[in-house]
């Protein structure tokens, strides 16, 4: 048990109703000031093993609850979310450094809705029957079995419960493998759904690194889904893991998505869209990090976001004053700053930071603009995934799509522009999974959410979640054959 922002935490594995403990721990520091949080737990094979044990022997009695059933308990479920919002926020924001505001005011209160969105999705799931040839075709939507989720630290509840919900709400079992640099609200998370009453076994939370932990549980024959939200290295490994046993897969990974602004746009709007980039210390997989500027209006958007940008004040994320906090890690920071290093030296400039931080020192990296990064460069095509945004600048919209689209991700894209029919043009033309016009990190929880080329496979949301949760199943009717023998 550790006790952090006074809240008492059990940072033992939660396997199939109970709290338990590896010898072997691993350290959580916290990124605000590099302290040490406590030892957690750290499972392996055996702890991964015995967590899908407990939830494949769970599974035909919560599979064979009814949508309403499972319903009411995972809306209790949420209302426990809601009752401990201002812990876990206290709690996420000391463990991963994102700031406190964010998740007393949208992060939390969207973590409890991923289980009452998916809860009252469940109870309507359903296909019209089909006809054919006199014959009816009915379409049904079947719990798949155990669902091992894997997620990473930046936005670690809100990323787990966004799967947890759908996959529990379909009638599947769960075992979480939570991030290593941010393991602490998946412990909280274990606790609420036990005193919400959800039965032993169901939801499993099994600590530890992703190569001791996540590794066992990605190759393990028991699993009949697996849910990815990382980078795209570890998604090779893990798909490669997962091969031999056929298991289905959704992946959400990277991103170095654009933010096409166009000279007939409203400037003050793409200039608020390009400094809500450095939102999370830039560490957001959507985040549209390279902006692209049509020449005309370059220098002055330019010259605005800069200004902006500087005035963001940078400090401790559980002040409300703060707009940018910390880098999550110390590895991360020295990759972060190798980044700029690189572009610096190959003749990028920067309008803006350029380093650390060194008045605040730690992992404060300062929020940095580049312009002049060499085409084809590694800032302008690698995922940095820290408060780091290039300017490039473009002449007409063919140019400007060719731009945005050069790039092997395709999580999102975002263009502003005051032109209707511009819109529906370049909108069509951009290869991403979420294109925003004139807007940002905009999204009904019904609406698909994934990724093109490297950014991942399978989308997540409404529906699009239940075809991936559920084994989707055709019983084809004959109108004939009632009559028994004799
Ligand atoms: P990561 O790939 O290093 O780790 C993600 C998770 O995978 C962690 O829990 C880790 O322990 C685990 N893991 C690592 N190796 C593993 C292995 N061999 N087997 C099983 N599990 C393993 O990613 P990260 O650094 O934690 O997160 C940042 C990345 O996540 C960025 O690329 C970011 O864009 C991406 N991301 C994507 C989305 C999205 O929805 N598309 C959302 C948030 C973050």
């Amino acid at each position: 048990m550790i006790e952090v922002e006074g809240v008492k935490i059990d940072t033992r594995h939660w396997i199939g109703g109970e709290r338990v403990p590896s010898v072997r721990k691993f350290p959580d520091i916290s990124p605000i000031d590099e302290a040490h949080l406590g030892d957690i737990d750290a499972g392996g094979a055996a702890e991964a093993d015995r967590a899908v044990a407990a939830a494949r022997a769970t599974f035909p009695e919560w599979a064979g609850k009814t949508a309403a059933e499972r319903g009411a308990i995972l809306r209790r479920v949420a209302d426990g979310i809601d009752e401990r919002r201002e812990d876990l926020a206290r709690v996420e924001t000391r463990d991963n450094g994102s700031l406190l505001r964010s998740h007393r005011r949208g992060v939390m209160p969207r973590v409890a809705m991923n289980f009452r969105f998916f809860a009252d999705y469940a109870e309507t799931l359903a296909h019209p029957d089909l006809e054919v040839r006199g014959h009816r075709e009915r379409i049904t939507y079947d719990p798949a079995g155990v669902t091992a989720i894997i997620t990473p630290w930046n936005a670690p509840l809100m990323l787990a419960t966004w799967r947890i919900g759908p996959a529990l709400a379909a009638g599947n079992t769960v075992v979480l493998k939570p991030p290593e640099w941010a393991p602490l609200t998946a412990s909280l998370l274990a606790d609420i759904a036990h005193e919400a009453g959800l039965p032993a076994g169901v939801f499993n939370v099994v600590q530890g690194t992703g190569a001791e932990a996540g590794a066992p549980l990605t190759r393990h024959p028991g699993i009949s889904r697996l849910s990815f939200t990382g980078s795209v290295p570890t998604a090779g490994v893990i798909a490669a893991a997962a091969a031999p046993n056929i298991v289905p897969l959704s992946f959400e990974l990277g991103g170095k998505s654009p933010l096409l602004v166009f000279a007939d746009c409203d400037l003050d709007l793409a200039v608020d869209l390009a400094v809500e980039q450095f939102d999370n210390a830039g560490q957001v997989c959507l985040g549209a990090c390279r902006l692209l500027v049509q020449e005309g209006i370059a220098e002055e958007f330019t010259a605005r976001v800069v200004e902006r940008a500087r005035a963001l004040v940078q400090g401790d994320p559980r002040d409300e004053k703060t707009d940018v906090g910390a880098l999550v890690s110390r590895q991360h920071f020295e990759r972060v700053s190798g980044f700029v290093e690189r572009a610096l030296t190959g003749g990028a400039k920067a309008l803006l930071g350029g380093g650390p931080n060194t008045g605040l020192g730690g992992l404060y990296y300062s929020p940095t603009i580049l312009a002049g990064a060499e085409p084809g460069s590694e800032i302008l095509t690698e995922e940095v995934f820290g408060p780091v945004l290039t300017i490039q600048t473009f002449k007409d919209e063919d140019q400007g799509v060719r731009m945005a689209n050069d790039t092997r991700f395709g999580l999102a894209a975002t263009l502003v522009t005051g032109d209707p029919e511009r819109a529906e043009r370049v909108s069509a033309r951009l290869n991403a999974g979420t294109v925003w016009v004139n807007c940002f990190f905009v999204r009904d929880l019904g609406a698909p959410f994934g990724g093109s080329g490297k950014s991942g496979i399978g989308r997540e949301g409404g529906t699009y979640s239940f075809d991936f949760y559920c084994d989707v199943k055709n019983t084809v009717f004959s109108p004939d054959g009632w009559r028994s023998h004799g």
